[in-house]
């Protein structure tokens, strides 16, 4: 483990089974889709790529995610119609299929007149899933898909890289080691991690109390179920859209289920006007909430913000992502009147500071609350939702950390991996072999909207476009893009 390259030799001395594939993506989620769709469309056979993953649905850990950030199937999504992740040519959107399949032309309609007349269209979470299941069956994913869990991607001394992995047995269990011996890499494998805001963490680490104090992200059911059958105080921290949808998901169980529960909601800066320096970068917020339709502005996507970020480099370029994102919402007219009438009635009330204490305290918790006016309040709660979405530094996943450690890779000036333009990771070239990230852990490279489906299908393409130019497949030009599309739109297998 401590040798950075490894050679055919060292893997049979070791006496690993040897299986040769020319291109391995690790993960198997949505980053995985995207990358294994534009191969499969621009002509690679099923039988050159391999998805390793511990998972059997591309959308999978999404779905857990999202359901327990309470954003079941019928919920909208952030994104918008023409984020397609089951079709690379973002048309028809969702909002024309939804049209079509609910026959109800509304949808269709608030795509022409949004975001001046409406707001934007997004889709329902079930909807995406359903897509996504129908098109990694249309490109054969099953036969790519080898479950189980990634240990390590090396360097192979030969040119190109072993993924070691441990396949799934019939049980679930993960059994022996098997080496994927292939010429490029991608590597899709998510967020490394949730994780806390410090004081939460270290409150979590003295008394194991995981009941009271949950994170948005994880599994935290039971409290809305306890809220449901007694009066409850909830302190809920975080300005995001999952801070949103909690809020949402407690006031709509107030006025559908009779729920008697209070809401401290716990800011740690509050803005409450115009945010950025500049007039034409600036967003509006208002009491705490600063407001955008998506993290960041339309054009990170594919405008002029897209090409302004690919001119910059290191401090710059992280500052123009802080600048373009930040904590933000959406503004959804049903979240301001829920808060509106909640602070009108007095059961959401907000506070500005930070937590100064937190312990437990009979069937709940005391924290006492440090204001900026050097003001104390302690306040007693029976549930704190941590809805900050930290996600963990990419030293925390095994296979991420082995990179940085032996693999040759770098981190960003975020800390996360260092990628080129083209997503390929600086520092882990092996020969002729090529290796390439996308997702969150890319988050600080030469794209800001790494970690949405767009951005998954942008740093597919381009992946793609770089993998032809090393020789491996073509890139997709207009006519077999439209034939592809058509193949798409008929649901006919490639
Ligand atoms: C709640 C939520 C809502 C979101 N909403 C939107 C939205 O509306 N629009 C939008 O555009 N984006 C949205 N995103 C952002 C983004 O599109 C998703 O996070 C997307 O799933 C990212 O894809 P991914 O492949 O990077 O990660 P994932 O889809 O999580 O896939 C990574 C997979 O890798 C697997 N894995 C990790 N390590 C290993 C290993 N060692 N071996 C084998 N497998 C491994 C994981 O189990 C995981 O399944 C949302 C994200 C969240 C969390």
């Amino acid at each position: 483990m401590q040798t950075p390259v490894w050679s055919d030799v060292d893997i049979a001395q070791h006496q690993i089974p040897i299986i040769d594939t020319p291109f391995v993506s690790v993960g198997g989620g949505m980053g995985s889709l995207a990358m294994i769709d534009t191969l499969r469309i621009a002509g690679i056979p099923a039988e050159s790529l391999t998805v390793l993953s511990d998972l059997g649905v591309p959308s999978q850990t999404y779905e857990y995610l999202a359901n327990n950030s309470q954003i079941p199937r019928e919920e909208r999504l952030r994104s918008d119609s023409s984020s397609t992740i089951d079709c690379i040519w973002g048309w028809p959107g969702y909002a024309l299929r939804e049209a079509i399949a609910k026959r109800d032309p509304k949808p269709a309609i608030q795509v022409f007149a949004e975001p001046i007349l409406t707001e934007y269209f997004t889709p329902q979470a079930g909807q995406v899933y359903e897509s996504v299941r129908r098109e990694a069956q249309r490109i054969g994913w099953e036969r790519m898909l080898r479950r189980g869990v990634v240990r390590t991607v090396r360097r192979r001394r030969e040119g190109g890289y072993f993924v070691i992995h441990t396949p799934s047995g019939e049980t679930g269990t993960t059994q022996g080691r098997i080496a994927y011996r292939c010429h490029h890499v991608h590597v899709a494998v998510g967020y490394p991690g949730v994780r806390m805001l410090p004081d939460l963490q270290a409150y979590l680490t003295k008394h194991n109390d995981y009941a009271r104090v949950v994170n948005a992200y994880q599994p935290h059911l039971h409290v809305y179920e306890e809220a449901l059958k007694r009066p409850c105080t909830i302190v809920i921290r975080g300005a995001g859209i999952v801070a949103s949808r909690i809020l949402q998901r407690l006031i709509d169980d107030r006025d559908l289920g009779n729920a008697n529960t209070r809401i401290v909601h716990l800011f740690r800066s509050y803005p409450d006007g115009p945010q950025g320096e500049s007039l034409t970068f600036r967003r509006p917020a208002r009491r705490g909430w600063a407001y955008q339709a998506f993290n960041y502005p339309k054009a990170a996507w594919g405008g002029q913000l897209r090409v302004q970020l690919e001119q910059l480099e290191g401090e710059e370029r992280s500052k123009l992502i802080d600048d373009m994102g930040g904590t933000n919402t959406a503004p959804r007219a049903d979240w301001k009147e829920q808060l509106d009438r909640g602070n009108a009635e007095g059961f959401y009330q907000q506070l500005v500071g930070t937590l100064s204490s937190i312990q437990p305290s009979g069937n709940g918790i005391e924290t006492t609350i440090q204001q900026p006016s050097g003001a104390v309040a302690t306040l007693e709660a029976d549930f704190i939702i941590d809805a900050t979405g930290l996600e963990a530094g990419i030293e925390e996943h095994r296979v991420l950390r082995d990179l940085v450690d032996y693999g040759g890779a770098q981190k960003n000036p975020k800390g996360r991996l260092d990628v080129e333009r083209d997503f390929l990771v600086r520092g882990t070239e092996s020969g002729t072999g090529r290796m390439y990230a996308s997702g969150s852990i890319t988050l600080g490279g030469y794209y800001a909207g790494v970690d949405s489906f767009l951005g998954l299908h942008y740093a597919a393409l381009r992946i793609a476009d770089s993998l032809a130019e090393n020789g491996f497949g073509s890139k997709i030009g207009p006519v077999r893009s439209a034939t592809q599309w058509w193949k798409w739109a008929r649901n006919i297998p490639i």
